[in-house]
């Protein structure tokens, strides 16, 4: 990593961790395309549109490519990819606190600290599947996409929720929906006041 063109200022492949030009377009509001890094010729950096949760799980599992995201990356982002992390930042922290409001007030689960730590552990791990979907594609995601891979995001939030709380499905889909509908919101209303 001495070379000439691993020095400098500006974004890296998270892969080789080269210097890439530029590691997305933005088409409109949250609709991006992923670069690919000329050197390895894979997705330049493809946790930008992954969830935190997916980013954190890969910082503890000590993954060279989510600290390159971290360090090079996310810290020297312009302002147009501050507001496509920010919002899904902030999105990922609203859905959380939904899903646990949720769980308390319309599941009423009674507050046990080793319960609730059992479902955000089911949920992050159901939404992991949404990670596996997108880097089976080819990064460029019409609207439809995003949507679909949603809905599997969902039901398998459904299925985690219900097999750790053991509530009928129905009330686990109400939580898991609304927690989800607010994230959404949230996300289009930030991205909307631009
Ligand atoms: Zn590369």
């Amino acid at each position: 990593m001495g070379d000439a063109q691993s020095e400098g200022e500006g974004p890296r492949c998270v892969g080789c961790g080269r210097r890439v030009k530029t590691l997305f377009v933005q088409y409109s509001p949250g609709n991006i395309r992923l670069m690919k890094c000329d050197s390895c010729k894979a997705v330049a950096d493809p946790y930008i549109e992954c969830e935190f949760m997916i980013i954190l799980i890969d910082l503890i599992l000590h993954k060279t490519r989510a600290y390159r995201h971290l360090l090079f990356n996310k810290l020297s982002m312009g302002s147009s990819v501050d507001k496509v992390v920010g919002s899904a930042l902030l999105g990922n922290i609203i859905f959380m606190i939904m899903l646990l409001l949720g769980v308390r007030f319309i599941l009423k689960l009674s507050f046990n600290i080793m319960r609730y730590r059992e479902v955000l552990f089911a949920i992050m791990i159901s939404s992991y599947f949404k990670w596996f979907l997108l880097t089976m594609m080819v990064w460029e995601f019409p609207s439809s996409v995003i949507f679909i891979v949603e809905m599997f995001v969902l039901s398998s939030n459904v299925v985690a929720l219900r097999v750790v709380t053991q509530f009928p499905k129905a009330h686990c889909f109400v939580v898991c929906f609304v927690a989800h509908a607010v994230k959404y919101l949230t996300e289009r209303w930030i991205l909307g006041t631009s």
